[in-house]
C-alpha cells in the first residue's frame, strides 16, 4: 500500500548524517562537519559555539591539571630529574586524561 516504506537501510537515498542539535537526520550535502560533530545548515553555528566552548572546558581542565608543575625544572638534567623523581605520583596522576578530555578526544 505504501510506497515510501520500500526504502530500507543503506539505500542510496537515505539520510545519514545526523544534525547533533535537532538529531534530524540530513543527506551529506544538507549537513556540516565541524571538528568532528554534524549540524544541518540551521545549526552550524550554534553546534560550532558548543565545541568551541566544549574545547575551552576541556583546555581549561587540562591546564589545572598541569598548573601545579608550572616553573618547575623537569628536564633531563640532574635537577630536572630529581624534580620527576620526587613528583612521580604526581606527575602519573597528571598524565591520566580527565573525563571531559576523553570524550571530547573520541569524536575529535
Ligand atoms: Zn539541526
Amino acid at each position: 500500500m505504501s510506497a515510501a516504506k520500500s526504502r530500507g537501510p543503506g539505500s542510496a537515498e537515505e539520510p545519514t548524517s545526523q544534525c547533533c542539535i535537532c538529531h534530524n537526520r540530513f543527506d551529506n550535502y544538507q549537513i556540516y562537519e565541524y571538528r568532528g560533530i554534524l549540524a544541518c545548515g540551521e545549526h552550524f553555528d550554534e553546534a560550532v559555539f558548543r565545541r568551541n566552548a566544549e574545547r575551552a572546558a576541556v583546555v581549561a581542565e587540562n591546564n589545572q591539571q598541569t598548573a601545579p608543575f608550572a616553573g618547575l625544572n623537569l628536564t633531563e638534567g640532574p635537577i630536572g630529574r630529581a624534580n620527576q623523581e620526587i613528583l612521580k605520583a604526581e606527575i602519573t596522576a597528571a598524565a591520566v586524561v580527565g573525563p571531559r578530555t576523553s570524550s571530547y578526544e573520541e569524536r575529535a
